[in-house]
């Protein structure tokens, strides 16, 4: 990275920083960047990043400081469980009962309790994974069978359009859902709700996420190939 680079970035995460309240936790989303760049990040005091590809999410936590937290964003698939659950700090995508097994399985095998997000099924996009709203209150109201994972609360992505209307309303959808768990759970208190990206970051908050996942307005344009 250049200098006039690293100073770019300072910049747009300033930026992105104070439009964030003080309650609301930034997860910067680092996939596609390079470890010169998550650095430069992390020496300008954060410490939180997503990434939503395991090989790459796994050469990265090997090159860059232990005292990163590491989120994992992406779709995660049970195979690749084994390679996140000695150092995952929070996965945000859980979204099958076979994927919580897998969890607790490896999670034990490594002596941790992992922490987890659900993912909702909000969006209108087909391709979007997550649960459906009934099976999400079924899950949390039966006796919680899985010793080593605990779930922190709920993730979801709105419909990639520019209609606020309907990202404003699949928002509200979420926080009533995340607040209807929270009534119902009778176990330890869910805390985070991850809803927000670069584009709709404001909406996500005013609704009541708890977190937001930022990827270009921190770091700029991703490469096309990116998804
Ligand atoms: C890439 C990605 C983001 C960040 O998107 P930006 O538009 O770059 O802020 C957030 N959440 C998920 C799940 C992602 O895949």
């Amino acid at each position: 990275m250049t200098e006039e680079e690293r100073v770019e970035l300072a910049a747009r995460y300033q930026t992105v920083r104070s439009g964030i309240p003080a309650h609301v936790t930034l997860v910067a989303v680092s996939k596609t960047r390079s470890v010169e760049e998550v650095q430069a990040l992390y020496e300008l005091g954060h410490r939180a990043f997503g990434e939503n590809y395991i090989q790459e999410l796994c050469e990265k936590q090997s090159r860059l400081p232990a005292d990163i937290e590491w989120h994992f964003i992406g779709h995660l698939q049970s195979n690749k469980v084994k390679q996140i659950a000695p150092f995952v700090h929070l996965i945000h995508g859980v979204d099958s009962i076979r994927l919580l097994d897998e969890l607790d399985k490896r999670a034990a095998q490594v002596g941790r309790v992992l922490e987890v997000l659900l993912q909702v099924h909000i969006a209108q996009e087909d391709t979007k994974h997550g649960f459906s709203a009934e099976e999400l209150l079924a899950l949390v109201e039966a006796p919680w069978r899985w010793q080593h994972v605990r779930i922190r609360g709920l993730m979801g992505m709105a419909t990639n359009t520019d209609d606020e209307a309907v990202v404003g309303m699949e928002f509200a959808v979420l926080a009533a859902l995340f607040q209807q768990l929270r009534d119902r759970s009778g176990g330890p208190a869910l805390d985070t709700l991850s809803m927000g990206m670069s584009g709709d970051a404001p909406l996500a908050i005013a609704a009541g996420s708890t977190l937001v996942r930022i990827g270009t307005a921190i770091f700029g344009e991703r490469p096309a190939k990116a998804s």
